[in-house]
């Protein structure tokens, strides 16, 4: 190809430049259209996220926040970034909101380089519990970094056990304490967590990565407000772009600010960000509201359901957007179910339990979630329906036939729900 045409060059479809992955990109779109998408950190974005975080905008630097940047040009991306920010504040109520943090994990980073010194005690739950890696896993940068110490949950109802929380508060006197949950299908109690934190004089942040559409469709209890600093992604059940953001109370805005960058990241993704404020229009809608709304009945009928089939769920049910299945009394692993249900056309992951005895490569658990089903909008008679279905693939044996039949049923539930028509009529991918 001769950059000498440039014109040419910047202006070809992908499908002219390069079929292999204008090929992948319709391969994926279809596997999306064609399954049911059921892992519970996974959603669908809307077509205008996508035209947000496909634009012009990807090419522009602007370090520094609006009005302030280091580089020229920036009047409009100034525009788009006050916009996600006015957005977000009217979404969460918060006081003070930075919009930049590339994902969760970088948000969680931000956050303690913020607040802490390396060394300093955090205490966070423990990953085999229902934590994120980014809570203090020794192979992250947040185990190397800090002294963390984790809280899990009680073994006879697998709920957090608040009396441990504060137990190991007032031992440790942390300078940090972090709730949140990457599997977790109960409500989490933010103010008991404030109360402890403000006993032992610990900062308190919540990472709502997972619920924070919930929250923001007023169907889980916010941490705004009570938190000092709040954690998200905007990909899970808030539906936007692949990124993080990080609210906080006032005082602690520079701090924030600051360890975004230049403590952490250079040029902030402004098409990401433009997509993030697409994101925070759409979670002020009523539209918005009912959605979220229906994601907790849709996870209570399909608790319902996998409770009738004889599936057991750990805490016994749901409050979320997700259960996790207990096979721990049963043959099989989370491993083999996470591949059935996948033969079954149900797409999922397996997940540890807490107190599994299986390692974490087999796991005796799986994590189904319907942020992505509702959005695609599955109502409750689907979810009885593919409660059934994965009732029957779990059975301890399944005959290949049955299975066959199992997956022509996912798509016939698929396929009455049709996912990003604009995108599969085109010849062309976004
Ligand atoms: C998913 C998740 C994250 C990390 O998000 P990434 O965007 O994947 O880095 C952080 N915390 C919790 C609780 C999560 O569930």
């Amino acid at each position: 190809m001769s950059f000498a045409d440039e014109t040419s060059y910047l202006s070809q479809d992908i499908s002219e430049v390069d079929p292999d992955i204008a090929r992948l990109l319709r391969a994926e779109a279809e596997r999306q259209a064609e399954t049911l998408e059921m892992i519970a950190s996974e959603n669908f974005t809307s077509h205008a996220v996508l035209q947000a975080v496909g634009s012009v905008l990807t090419n522009k630097y602007a370090e520094g926040l609006p009005h302030r940047r280091y580089y020229g040009g920036c009047e409009v991306v100034d525009q788009v970034e006050d916009l996600a920010i006015e957005r977000a504040k009217q979404v969460f109520g918060c006081e003070h909101v930075n919009v930049q943090p590339h994902s969760g994990a970088t948000a969680n980073e931000a956050a303690y380089q913020a607040v802490l010194a390396p060394g300093d005690r955090v205490l966070a739950m423990a990953l085999a519990h229902g934590g994120h890696l980014s809570h203090g896993l020794k192979v992250n940068f947040s185990g190397r970094l800090y002294e963390f110490h984790h809280y899990g949950v009680r073994r006879e109802d697998c709920r957090i056990d608040m009396e441990q929380v504060a137990r190991l508060a007032r031992e440790l006197r942390p300078k940090l304490i972090v709730a949140g949950a990457s599997a977790y299908p109960r409500i989490i109690d933010f103010r008991a967590f404030r109360e402890i934190a403000d006993e032992v004089g610990a900062l308190l942040m919540v990472d709502m990565a997972h619920i924070a559409g919930l929250v923001a469709g007023g169907v889980h209890p916010t941490p705004v407000g009570i938190a000092d600093i709040v954690t998200s992604t905007l990909h899970k059940s808030l539906g936007g772009p692949r990124a993080g953001m990080i609210m906080c109370r006032a005082d602690l805005a520079s701090a924030i600010d600051r360890a975004v960058f230049p403590g952490l990241q250079g040029g902030p993704l402004m098409h990401v960000i433009a997509g993030k404020a697409v994101a925070f229009g759409h979670a002020l809608t009523d539209e918005f509201h009912e959605r979220q709304r229906q994601v907790v009945r849709n996870t209570a009928v399909l608790a319902e359901g996998l409770l009738d089939g004889g599936v057991a769920l750990v805490t016994g049910g749901t409050d979320n957007h997700l259960v996790l299945v207990d096979l721990s009394t049963t043959e099989l692993t989370g491993a083999d179910a996470e591949v059935r249900l996948d033969r079954a056309g149900i797409t999922v992951n397996k997940n540890g339990i807490p107190f599994d005895e299986r390692p974490p490569t087999v796991t005796s658990g799986l994590r189904i979630g319907t942020p992505a089903l509702t959005t695609r909008g599955l109502k409750e008679p689907e979810m009885a329906e593919i409660a059934r279905i994965i009732g029957a693939a779990l059975q301890p044996e399944v005959p290949e036939n049955d299975m066959t039949a199992l997956r022509e049923r996912s798509r016939a539930v698929s396929e009455r729900f049709p996912l990003y028509p604009r995108l599969l009529s085109g010849s062309a991918i976004a």
